[in-house]
């Protein structure tokens, strides 16, 4: 249920003068820019009409017409969203797809997410994608993907190895994709998808994505935690999706797994050391106050940057009556749980930070 004072609020909203960016969207290529082999070989499609994306035999609904650049724009003037940092597409992951195969169809995401921040540099941060299963291709990726000006890499929480194990992109085998991010002083988006995959339940009431990737991320932020990797790579500004969501309510939990049975965590750093680091973010996107302040209280508002997850209708769009881009913050504000200076910061300076860069000064 909206709070309909916050409502009222969005209708008189003036635009402020720092500059609103939204750190987490995402961006459909429309039909005509997708080559044929990605729809020949079923990886991914978006039918002529717009209304469907495809995967093999799965499908989703496009319930906004701000998938797509153009329109994407207009629905950013419209809710005074100035830039955007646009991921990558999840479906497009390439969990056990073969080496080739994810060749094509990265290097397809990439140069289409490239291309978008190179036509409109000021409204788009793009993010690249590697599939750390082929890892001397990922390392390849990276470097071709910084050479074009592109500043974030997009992470799922978890890759599909060649023999079918699953395992956490804080794993140490993924260990040279971080450490050539650090060399490159790259931000990380650490993203969860794949896990009806990796959970064998049916799927009912979109679990998979209202739980289960909700502790995908968790499970990447304790590895992330108990291998040290924001001390181990510490050019690198890494960013948990969806607020982390599943981690913020399980620190307790991983403090005393780790305190209750020392022997189990050879050489791992204590959670604590994890908390407020400079280069640890999460976005807003939790749809819900007391968690929002809770993300607030253990690891400071500075380290909170704004994510809509436009244009999904898991995202902060109109696809609920009543939601909008900014609602959580809003609710935020009217309940005292963070003031306008810091929503500020969390829509302007926070974001630059995590990306490394201010796009309206380059
Ligand atoms: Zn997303």
């Amino acid at each position: 249920m909206v709070n309909k004072k916050v409502k009222a609020q969005h209708k008189t909203f003036k635009k402020p003068l720092k500059k609103r960016i939204n750190g987490h969207g995402h961006l459909l290529p429309t039909p005509k820019q997708i080559p044929s082999f990605m729809k020949e070989k079923k990886f991914f499609w978006v039918d002529e009409d717009k209304q469907y994306m495809r995967q093999g035999n799965w499908s989703r609904p496009i319930t906004d017409k701000s998938f797509f650049l153009d329109e994407k724009m207009e629905w950013m003037a419209k809710n005074n969203i100035d830039h955007e940092v646009v991921l990558c597409l999840s479906q497009l992951y390439c969990n056990g797809v073969s080496e080739k195969d994810t060749l094509d169809i990265i290097r397809f995401q990439n140069d289409f997410n490239a291309s978008v921040q190179h036509l409109h540099p000021k409204s788009f941060t793009t993010g690249f994608v590697v599939q750390p299963a082929h890892l001397e291709q990922a390392l390849n990726e990276i470097e071709r993907c910084a050479s074009m000006g592109m500043k974030l890499l997009c992470l799922s929480t978890h890759y599909q190895t060649s023999s079918g194990e699953w395992l956490s992109v804080c794993d140490a085998s993924v260990e040279p994709i971080w450490q050539l991010a650090n060399e490159l002083n790259l931000a990380i988006e650490i993203h969860p998808y794949d896990a009806g995959k990796m959970v064998k339940l049916t799927n009912q009431f979109w679990r998979h994505h209202l739980v289960w990737m909700m502790a995908q991320t968790a499970d990447t932020h304790l590895m992330f935690t108990y291998n040290g990797f924001a001390q181990k790579f510490p050019n690198v500004r890494t960013c948990f999706a969806h607020g982390g969501m599943l981690s913020q309510a399980n620190f307790g939990r991983t403090i005393q797994g780790v305190e209750g049975r020392p022997d189990l965590f050879p050489n791992a750093r204590h959670p604590r050391e994890t908390v407020k680091q400079p280069n640890v973010f999460y976005d807003t996107l939790v749809h819900d106050v007391h968690t929002l302040g809770l993300m607030i209280k253990r690891n400071g508002y500075e380290q909170i940057v704004w994510g809509v997850d436009d244009p999904y209708p898991l995202g902060e769009m109109s696809t609920v009556e009543g939601c909008y881009p900014g609602i959580l913050l809003e609710e935020a504000i009217a309940s005292y749980v963070i003031n306008k200076k810091q929503r500020k910061a969390i829509m302007h300076s926070n974001v630059i930070k995590w990306l490394g860069y201010d796009p309206f000064t380059k």
